[in-house]
């Protein structure tokens, strides 16, 4: 590629700075735009793989444990989805972790409400 000098219009070698004609530098008569313009604003990026929605474990309390608050896991689980894929990872996290305590919490209830009902069925067979 051979540049031009922008005083004399001489044709000079690539690997010369100074214009062979006039001695003019020919560093600063071309600029070479090197910025990495980015006209796309940033696009906050995942924070590591997506959050586990549990809702398996969701639908498996409701079936097992209490209607009412499996519904409210699976409310949960869902909501991880559609945060992630409106891009708002920490809502998606925090749903993730709220929906893995209500999975607990049902779990937990249901399996109390379980020996309760195990335990006062047995009692009732002792009368
Ligand atoms: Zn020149």
């Amino acid at each position: 590629m051979t540049r031009f000098c922008t005083q004399c219009g001489q044709a000079v070698p690539d690997n010369c700075s100074f214009c062979t004609n006039c001695g003019a530098p020919l560093a600063a008569s071309q600029p070479q735009y090197q910025f990495n313009f980015n006209p796309q604003p940033a696009q906050p990026q995942p924070m590591g793989p997506k959050p586990k929605n549990y809702l398996i474990w969701s639908i498996l309390a409701t079936i097992f444990c209490c209607i009412p608050l499996g519904v409210w896991c699976i409310v949960c689980s869902n909501k991880v989805n559609k945060e992630w894929d409106r891009g708002n990872y920490v809502g998606a996290k925090e749903a993730s972790s709220k929906a893995k305590t209500w999975i607990i919490v049902t779990a937990i209830l249901g399996l109390i409400v379980n020996v309760v009902y195990v335990f006062s069925s047995g009692m009732l067979d002792q009368l």
